[in-house]
């Protein structure tokens, strides 16, 4: 709500409908910030064995062409 401001939906000042503050996936709700209409799967896990504090530690480790 931004009243006495511009509508952050469209292209008008703010008459103060609430619109704005509705859930994306349910129209009945008020947004509480939950987080749930938040798209993660594009994220991805790798594992990661081991962290190298500096170069030397990480050439001592490297393993070696035969
Ligand atoms: S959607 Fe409604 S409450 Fe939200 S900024 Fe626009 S006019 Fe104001
Ligand atoms: S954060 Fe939660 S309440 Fe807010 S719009 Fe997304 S799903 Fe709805």
């Amino acid at each position: 709500m931004r009243i006495g401001e511009m509508c952050e939906l469209y292209d008008r000042p703010c008459i103060g409908c609430g619109e704005c503050e509705r859930c994306d996936l349910d129209p009945e709700k008020i947004c509480d910030n939950c987080g749930k209409c938040l798209d993660v799967k594009d994220f991805v896990s790798i594992k990661i064995d081991k962290i190298y504090a500096s170069d030397e530690e990480f050439e001592r480790d490297k393993p070696r062409k035969k």
